[in-house]
C-alpha cells in the first residue's frame, strides 16, 4: 500500500487532537440580539402555512433549517447559516417516524423539547415548527414520495425504505413552511442529494444549501445518536472521521485505487474491538454509484455500528486539490 508522508501523517494526529478546528464552529460566537419578536411555537400545520403565507406577502425570504431535535453544535451551525440567508427562519423539529423502519430507534431516539426551545430562542429563530406525529400523519394518510436508485444504495441498503420516509417529510415540510431556502448538513450526504433531487424531480423551487459537518475536538461528526455511546465507544468512534482522513491522505500520497483505500479506511476502523461497519464505500458524489478509482472528487462514505450507535461520517476525496 502506498504509505503516507510524514508530515501528513502529522496532520493526521492534528486533526484528531483537535488542533486542526474543522469549519464553522461557533461555540464562543456572540448572540446577537436585535428587536425582533420572540420566537413562537407552532404544532398545526394550518397555523404554519397561514404565517409563512403572510411572511412571503410582506416580502421576506423564509429559510427553514428541518431537525429532529436534541440540538447539538451542528445543528446550530445550520441555524446560524440560515439566519444569514433570509429575513425569517423556521427551524422544525420533528422525530419522522415513517423514516425509521420497524425495530429502529424511534421511540428511543433522544428527545428534549424545553432545551432545544432555549437554544432556538437565543439564536433568534422566529419560528419553532413542531408537530405533532398525527398532526403530520392522520391516519387516512396514504401518499408517499418515492425515491429512485439514489435511495437504495449506501444507507439505502440496510434502511429500506428510510428516503421515501425522508423525502416524504421534507415535501410536506416545504409545502407547509413554503421557505425559499432550506439548510441541511453535509453529515447527511445521501439525505442531501435525495432532497437535492426530489426539488428538482418534482420542481419544489426550493434553494438547498449544503452546510459542512461540524465535529468534535477530536474530530468525531455531532450527532444527536452520539449520547448512545458509552465512554470505550465514545472513544472507538473517532476512528470514523480518523480513517477519513486517512483516506484522504493515502490520496494526497498518490493511491487512487478504491481497493487499497477501502481496505485501509477498513482496518484503521477494526482496529477498535467494538465497531461494527455496515458500509465503507467510494462513489460518485453526484449518483451515488461505485467507482473503482478515485479520478476526480469522490464520496468516501461510511455507516458503522457501536453498540447501539449507528453512526455515519463521510469526506469528499479530491486527488486534484491534494
Ligand atoms: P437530524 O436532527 O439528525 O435529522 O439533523 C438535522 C440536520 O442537521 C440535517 O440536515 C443534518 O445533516 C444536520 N446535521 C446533523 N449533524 C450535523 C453535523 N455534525 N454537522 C452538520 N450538520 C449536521
Amino acid at each position: 500500500m502506498t504509505s503516507i508522508r510524514s508530515t501528513e501523517m502529522a496532520e493526521l494526529e492534528n486533526w484528531s487532537n483537535g488542533i486542526m478546528e474543522p469549519p464553522f464552529r461557533h461555540s464562543n460566537t456572540p448572540i446577537l440580539h436585535d428587536s425582533r419578536s420572540p420566537m413562537q411555537v407552532i404544532e398545526r400545520i394550518a397555523e404554519m402555512q397561514d404565517w409563512s403565507e403572510r411572511a412571503r406577502r410582506e416580502g421576506n425570504r423564509i429559510v427553514l433549517v428541518p431537525t429532529m431535535g436534541f440540538l447539538h453544535e451542528g445543528h446550530l451551525s445550520l441555524v446560524r447559516d440560515g439566519r444569514r440567508r433570509g429575513s425569517r427562519l423556521v427551524v422544525s423539529i420533528f422525530v419522522n417516524p415513517r423514516q425509521f423502519s420497524p425495530g429502529e430507534d424511534y421511540t428511543s431516539y433522544p428527545r428534549d423539547f424545553s432545551r432545544d426551545q432555549s437554544l432556538l430562542e437565543r439564536e433568534g429563530v422566529d419560528v419553532l415548527f413542531h408537530p405533532s406525529a398525527a398532526e403530520m400523519y392522520p391516519d387516512d394518510h396514504q401518499t408517499h414520495v418515492e425515491v429512485g436508485e439514489l435511495g437504495a444504495r449506501l444507507c439505502g441498503v440496510s434502511r429500506p425504505g428510510h428516503f421515501r420516509g425522508v423525502a416524504t417529510v421534507v415535501a410536506k415540510l416545504f409545502n407547509i413552511v413554503r421557505p425559499h431556502i432550506a439548510v441541511f448538513g453535509q453529515k447527511d450526504f445521501q439525505q442531501l442529494q435525495v432532497i437535492r433531487r426530489l426539488v428538482l424531480d418534482l420542481n419544489l423551487g426550493v434553494e438547498i444549501v449544503a452546510h459542512p459537518t461540524v465535529r468534535e475536538k477530536d474530530g468525531l461528526a455531532m450527532s444527536s445518536r452520539n449520547a448512545y455511546l458509552n465512554a470505550k465507544e465514545r472513544q472507538a468512534a473517532v476512528s470514523l472521521s480518523r480513517s477519513l482522513k486517512l483516506a484522504a491522505c493515502l490520496v494526497r500520497s498518490g493511491e487512487r485505487r478504491a481497493e487499497r483505500l477501502l481496505a485501509a479506511v477498513r482496518s484503521e476502523i477494526d482496529k477498535e474491538a467494538c465497531a461494527r461497519i455496515d458500509y465503507v464505500e467510494l462513489c460518485d458524489p453526484q449518483s451515488l454509484q461505485p467507482v473503482a478509482a478515485v479520478e476526480g472528487p469522490t464520496l468516501l462514505a461510511l455507516a458503522v455500528w457501536f453498540g447501539r450507535a449507528r453512526l455515519i461520517d463521510n469526506t469528499i476525496l479530491d486527488p486534484q486539490r491534494s
